[in-house]
């Protein structure tokens, strides 16, 4: 049973609203670019793999989470992770394509994509146990003695595994069912109870992604995004405010609530807070009164009156 399903990273999401309001020739537009890339295919990847285990009945109970944030030595998450009687067992999904060989002595990843193309990267195996490692920190904290299991995960079907490796158990998605139902064999030493009270402390553990705003993660300086209300229909930023709606000069469209989209994107792009001033700035407004109106139906709270009213985000 899932108790933290499959979400699209809001990460992903933010970083496609920076790419649009960066200009092409901004030193970040490439490795804006590229993260956008990797991580849309680790989404994949990882939904991919959600949807084996959403559909998969194991004979035995079993707790399972997607992306979980927590904190030991240091900051880890993990793709998924699932609490069974016989222990946790985390999946660590890699979606890549092309002939994948593990090298050892130092351990690496090396892709050879159909175009030629070569990659090396951080062994998975070496990062699934570090994980391992981190989550029996995170569990000692915790008091609760559970024994830890792991595999990496190769979600697409074009990976082909050349070369593998002894450092970890590495499954092709068709074979983390059969991977699941082995642990039956084990003997149980996780109680119903037990299971319980670990649910609870992972979900109060988990934190949120806190990269944001995003200008500051990728050191962009907030006065080189492209402000303006953006168009729902057409991607134009810069829509125009007329009368009760806005008004798209590029497509025509009208759209009186298409200021939200925008005043979510400052506050994941450029700061954590707002005036009426920056309100206006970055939604191309000349009205104090409209931008009032406007901040005043964004769910958001606020503090000072009149001139001096800074607006935050509700957490
Ligand atoms: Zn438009």
């Amino acid at each position: 049973m899932f108790i933290k399903p499959y979400t699209k990273s809001t990460h992903l999401e933010a970083m496609e609203m920076l790419l649009k309001r960066l200009s092409l020739d901004h030193p970040k537009h490439l490795t804006v670019t590229n993260q956008i890339g990797t991580t849309r295919a680790g989404d994949i990847g990882e939904e991919i793999v959600f949807r084996e285990l959403e559909n998969m009945h194991l004979p035995f109970k079993f707790y399972a989470f997607h992306k979980l944030l927590l904190h030991a030595e240091k900051s880890f998450e993990l793709d998924f992770l699932l609490i069974t009687p016989f222990g946790a067992i985390i999946l660590e999904v890699k979606n890549m394509i092309g002939i994948l060989e593990f090298t050892e002595n130092p351990s690496q990843l090396i892709q050879r994509k159909e175009t030629g193309d070569i990659n090396k990267i951080p062994c998975p195996a070496v990062q699934l146990n570090d994980y391992k490692y981190q989550l029996s920190q995170f569990f000692n904290d915790h008091n609760i003695p559970i024994q830890i299991f792991g595999a990496v995960v190769f979600a697409s079907r074009k990976s082909f595994v050349k070369t593998s490796t002894n450092k970890a158990q590495i499954l092709y998605r068709n074979e983390v069912r059969p991977f699941l139902r082995k642990f039956q064999k084990l003997p149980s030493t996780v109680t119903e109870q037990d299971m319980e009270k670990i649910k609870d402390v992972l979900l109060l553990s988990n934190t949120p992604f806190t990269h944001f705003p995003l200008s500051k993660h990728f050191s962009i300086q907030p006065k080189d995004i492209i402000r303006g209300v953006e168009c729902t229909r057409c991607g134009y930023l810069g829509m125009q405010k007329r009368n009760r709606t806005w008004y798209c000069p590029s497509c025509r469209k009208n759209d009186y609530s298409a200021y939200k989209n925008t005043v979510t994107s400052y506050f994941l792009l450029c700061k954590d807070t707002i005036t009426n001033k920056e309100c206006r700035e970055f939604l191309l407004l000349s009205n104090r009164h409209e931008a009032k109106r406007i901040l005043a139906n964004s769910n958001l709270t606020k503090t000072g009156s009149h001139k001096s009213s800074v607006y935050k985000l509700i957490e």
